[in-house]
């Protein structure tokens, strides 16, 4: 199991946002996380990546306990994150090198990356002179970087034109080959369009946890 997720509560102050989660994710599956703004995906994401911690329950990663071993699940995980701190005044290039060297990943990398998420000729842009597609495809270049076997991306294409939309999610469906996905989103087309599985999640806990397959056949 890549990801288990066990009875998981948070609360921010005096919401509770999170109420029992479970959730386990098998190897290569591609989990569409479905649910409206508020439903608590984002806080899920950022348990899961380390970033926030829960306050009651169990998570693992790639069998490794998240609060014990935190470095070496990130080691393994890649991460978009919604509100993307992409350095503006930065060349493209000069970012993926920034975050590549947190992971002491070498050029022959960085080349590839940019190549896989099409960003050669943006390499040498700044980063505030492209396009809002353009910059989900550096976040997504600098989640990839290491490699991770897991990618959680965090409404990847919230905010994207209709041909900016069709794009990201090819790419995502490319990369998604070879890796264990979470992705959120409030559209079920997109789920439809890349995933394997989906979860809905309203205020807090999971409603609806069905692979397509089953989904379609039922509808
Ligand atoms: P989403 O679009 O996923 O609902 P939000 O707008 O809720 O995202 O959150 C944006 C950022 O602000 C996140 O980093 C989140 O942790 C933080 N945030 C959201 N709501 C609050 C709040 N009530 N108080 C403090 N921080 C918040
Ligand atoms: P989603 O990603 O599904 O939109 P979030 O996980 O961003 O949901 O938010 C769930 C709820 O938690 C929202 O009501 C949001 O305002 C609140 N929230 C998120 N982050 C924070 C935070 N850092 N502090 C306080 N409240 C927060």
């Amino acid at each position: 199991m890549d990801i288990q997720v066990q009875n998981l509560h948070k609360s921010y102050q005096n919401q509770h946002v999170l109420k029992g989660i479970n959730l386990s994710v098998k190897t290569g599956e591609i989990v569409g996380l479905l649910g409206p703004n508020g439903a608590g995906k984002s806080t899920l994401m950022k348990i899961l990546t380390g970033f926030t911690t829960a306050d009651e329950g169990e998570v693992h990663v790639i069998d490794k306990n998240i609060n014990t071993d935190k470095l070496n699940i990130q080691k393994q995980l890649g991460y978009l994150p919604e509100q993307n701190p992409l350095y503006d005044e930065m060349y493209v290039r000069e970012f993926l090198k920034f975050n590549a060297n947190i992971f002491k990943i070498n050029n022959q990398r960085i080349k590839e990356v940019i190549k896989l998420t099409q960003l050669t000729p943006e390499a040498n842009k700044k980063i505030h002179q492209l396009s809002k597609g353009y910059k989900q495809r550096v976040g997504i270049a600098a989640a990839l970087l290491h490699d991770p076997k897991i990618l959680i991306l965090d409404e990847p294409t919230t905010g994207l034109d209709p041909n900016q939309l069709v794009e990201i999610r090819a790419l995502i469906k490319k990369i998604s080959i070879d890796k264990t996905i979470i992705l959120s989103t409030h559209i079920m087309q997109e789920v439809e369009a890349i995933c394997n599985r989906v979860v809905i999640i309203k205020k807090g806990e999971i409603v609806k946890d069905q692979s397509l397959t089953d989904l379609q056949q039922s509808s």
